[in-house]
């Protein structure tokens, strides 16, 4: 049996779970060709990778750079070990923002709110 993949609409958002995308998005009626395939879920993806050394729960753990890969890696480490203390080191006196904005938030079109990736 063919896996299910998560589609989403660009149109309206609407998540589809199937093999393939709708013809039709069923809450929208955009066709098809405005789904696009959604990237599995962490968790899942972690559950493919073989940990070697494992590490002791309420290890502390410091990333150096508070940018798309330190966020990554903090995200991995926390489903790995939720008791692991996580300290993210920064030379930007800026909290998070995602880089690719920068031009639009520079340009006055976002706002800084939407230029933070994540609020965690
Ligand atoms: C304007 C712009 C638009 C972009 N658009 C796209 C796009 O559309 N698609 C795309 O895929 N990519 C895009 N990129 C590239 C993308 O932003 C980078 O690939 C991504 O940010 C890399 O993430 P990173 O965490 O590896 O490195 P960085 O983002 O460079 O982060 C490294 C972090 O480490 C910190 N750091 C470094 N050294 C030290 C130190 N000694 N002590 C403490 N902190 C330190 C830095 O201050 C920084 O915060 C764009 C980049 C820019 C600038």
């Amino acid at each position: 049996m063919a896996e299910r993949v998560r589609w989403q609409c660009n149109v309206c958002g609407f998540i589809s779970e199937t093999e393939a995308p709708p013809e039709r998005c069923p809450v929208c009626d955009a066709p098809w060709t405005a789904f696009q395939k959604m990237p599995e879920p962490l968790v899942k993806r972690l559950a493919r990778i073989e940990i070697t050394e494992k590490r002791p729960t309420g290890t502390k753990y410091v990333i150096i750079g508070n940018s798309s890969a330190g966020r990554a890696a903090a995200s991995a480490i926390r489903q790995l070990d939720k008791g692991g203390l996580i300290t993210i080191l920064s030379e930007e006196s800026s909290p998070f923002y995602y880089r690719p904005i920068l031009p639009d938030y520079i340009g006055g079109m976002e706002g800084r709110r939407s230029s933070a990736q994540r609020g965690d």
